[in-house]
């Protein structure tokens, strides 16, 4: 039986569209990860959306379980959130100036995450923590930056180092061209190893600006946080005057209406200092946000002395998607993100089971991801441990049958509230033959 990759030949418009636009875009992706390198075969060129569906350019349907890497949590093009994109776009696309939509949306944030007080809008979730990452070395006149291993922050210089699902795709240990001094200033540790944070501190605590964490992290796959190592990062920031970023990127607005802040916090030992967040906030469009503490907060320019902007930050469009999407969040639409999540992942065991693949399936609320491994994942040696070959097959297997999984291993599968009971059932019945080509 030959291997069910996808080839060109599966997909001719979109393997023509690829051939386009290599000649003009490196790679001819705008995203890494958009290539289909870790798993092979013609990368999808989608030529619509609507709902949990994803047509591409040869007019196959697919259900979509990437939804744009988290942010169409509401499905695509929702109606509501189109009439209000619509509504913006009719009175201008962006201004330079203030308006109010840009309010509203900051409004709606503050609202949600108790410790946030302040946020600035930003374009991307990469420029959040970039400048999250500045205001808080202003802050504390410190340069120095933790990470954690398989935790990704974008692709701010700083902060590439053992970033997870990206590079790790592409077995990349770093970028190139991240100057020696910037990835000097980043210490980076194992995930959920407090003990390695306490070594850390008791070395270079004084030098330390701030610790950034996934608040779950979905990079290296889902990978949650032990339980109590949130509370001993704020125990070991706080008794060293450093700040603790909680990267919400991902997790914001998914995991719960107030994020994963919603289900671990509020914490005995205080509230991270920093949030970022980006993805759901903006509904599909680019904007993201970082925000907290006021007084940290009333450093950034033109209050104080760090300087941030954007040309196109706050604009009224996004942020009129961005609203409409958070108001569309219901909390009938978490419930939904449970069942359908859980139905998915369900059935995804029990078919791996029965085709004897060894698979563990890990959370941070509906967001989940399938390790093709035995055993926990607690951090990102865990997580490479894993059968990417498994996953290559399976992957194509589901592709072929019209189910578009994120094309690499190392991956959060992402649901929305539009994922009906007819979607759910195609990817179930996909699974048995996909469990088979993962076996073979
Ligand atoms: N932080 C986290 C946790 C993310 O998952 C991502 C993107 O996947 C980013 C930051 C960067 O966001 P963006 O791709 O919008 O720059």
């Amino acid at each position: 039986q030959p291997l069910p990759v996808q080839t060109a030949s599966d997909a001719p418009a979109s393997a023509a569209l690829l051939a386009r636009a290599s000649e003009v875009i490196p790679g001819g992706v705008n995203s890494p990860v958009r290539a289909f390198r870790a798993v092979g075969g013609t990368p999808r060129f989608m030529a619509s959306g609507s709902g949990p569906w994803l047509t591409d350019a040869d007019g196959k349907r697919y259900v979509d379980l990437i939804c744009s890497w988290g942010p169409m949590i509401l499905g695509h093009a929702h109606p509501d959130v189109l009439a209000a994109v619509t509504e913006a776009a009719a009175r201008g696309f962006s201004f330079g100036t203030p308006s109010e939509n840009e309010v509203r949306l900051a409004e709606e944030i503050v609202a949600r995450v108790e410790p946030v007080e302040q946020v600035r809008l930003v374009n991307s979730g990469t420029e959040a923590t970039m400048s999250a990452i500045r205001l808080a070395r202003g802050f504390t006149g410190r340069d120095v930056i933790v990470k954690f291993a398989g935790c990704y922050h974008g692709h701010v210089d700083a902060l590439l180092a053992s970033a997870g699902s990206g590079v790790a795709t592409f077995a990349l240990p770093d970028s190139a061209g991240v100057p020696r001094s910037s990835a000097g200033e980043t210490i980076v540790l194992p995930y959920n190893d407090l003990p390695a944070l306490e070594a850390a501190f008791a070395e270079r605590g004084h030098e330390i600006a701030a610790v950034i964490t996934e608040a779950a992290a979905g990079n290296m796959g889902v990978v949650p946080p032990a339980p109590g190592f949130t509370e001993g990062l704020l125990r070991v920031t706080r008794a060293n005057g450093a700040l603790l970023v909680s990267d919400e990127v991902m997790t914001g607005f998914r995991c719960s209406a107030s994020g994963f802040y919603g289900l671990e916090g509020p914490y005995a030992a205080g509230a991270p200092d920093l949030f970022t967040f980006g993805k759901v906030m903006g509904g599909g469009f680019p904007t993201a946000a970082f925000g907290g503490r006021a007084d940290v907060m009333a450093l950034l320019a033109p209050q104080g002395p760090v300087y941030q902007a954007g040309t196109l930050s706050g604009n009224p469009v996004a942020s009129a998607a961005g609203l409409a999407t958070l108001q569309g969040c219901t909390p009938a639409v978490y419930e939904r993100l449970d069942v359908v999540a859980h139905a998915i992942a369900d059935a995804v065991a029990s078919e791996l089971s029965a085709a004897s693949v060894p698979h563990t399936i890990q959370w941070a609320g509906s967001m989940f991801s399938v390790f093709f491994r035995d055993g926990a994942v607690t951090g990102y040696d865990d997580a490479k441990d894993q059968d990417t070959g498994a996953f290559r097959r399976f992957f194509h297997s589901m592709l072929g049958q019209g189910v578009h999984l994120p094309p690499s291993a190392f991956e959060s599968w992402f649901v929305s509230a539009s994922h009906d009971d007819e979607a759910v059932d195609h990817v179930i019945a996909a699974l048995p033959a996909a469990a088979r080509a993962a076996a073979t």
